[in-house]
């Protein structure tokens, strides 16, 4: 789909729930897609990308950056600790700080180079063993953990469970940003924006409905 007509859809969403004209930010999510795909995004004026691997992004988006200037990078895939150093570099905000190891990191990382990439705290709402994010019952904690060490919190990112209706897990990301002060909220893929952004979200993360579908990621 264009992405004029995202686009148009997401002003309607805007509209539909009573927010501002604007008030959504469109992250077009790229991994492992062709780089024609891209880049006709790019020139279309895309300039909020989002990548779920570190290692693809780091070779993919230097390029790009140095010939669409301008360009904002959110990581939404699983942060291994180990490779914190190389996404402090790539990324302007990292949307899956899940967890305490996680965190120490990050701030150990912005201490020594004085800035952090802005922060967005996943959390499993559906609180499924095998996917990344706090469990709600754990988010004030850790979000008040997070503050304690100075780290630059914008808000609460989900992704609900499969085959689920994800009106309640976007209601509850809602419910736990508002009482802890976050103001951001990542939510809605290209299946479920619409629904997202009446619960409030501010970013929302599509990916193949402007770029079409993934081919299976390369081994
Ligand atoms: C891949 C991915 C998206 C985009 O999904 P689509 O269904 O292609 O829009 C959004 N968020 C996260 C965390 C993803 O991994």
């Amino acid at each position: 789909m264009p992405l004029s007509d995202i686009r148009a859809r997401i002003a309607e969403a805007e509209t539909a729930a009573g927010r501002a004209a604007g008030s959504v930010t469109l992250i077009a999510v790229s991994k492992i897609q062709p780089a024609a795909r891209v880049e006709a995004v790019l020139d279309e004026g895309q300039r909020i990308f989002g990548e779920n691997y570190v290692q693809e992004a780091a070779l993919k988006w230097p390029a790009w950056r140095a010939r669409w200037p301008g360009v904002s990078l959110h990581l939404i895939g699983p942060l291994q600790t180990n490779k914190a150093n190389k996404a402090v570099e790539l990324f302007e905000t990292i949307q899956t700080l899940d967890r305490p190891s996680l965190a120490e990191k990050l701030a150990r990382l912005a201490q020594g180079r004085g800035t952090s990439p802005e922060l967005f705290v996943q959390v499993n709402t559906g609180a499924e063993p095998q996917k990344a994010g706090i469990l709600p019952d754990m988010a004030d904690d850790f979000i008040a953990a997070c503050r304690m060490m100075d780290l630059p919190l914008a808000g609460l990112m989900c992704i609900p469970p499969d085959g689920e209706d994800p009106a309640p897990h976007f209601a509850h990301l809602a419910r736990i940003a508002e009482r802890n002060g976050l103001a951001g909220l990542s939510m809605g893929m290209s299946a479920d924006f619409e629904t997202a952004i009446a619960h409030g979200a501010t970013h929302v993360r599509v990916g193949s409905a402007i770029f079409g579908a993934r081919s299976p990621r390369p081994a």
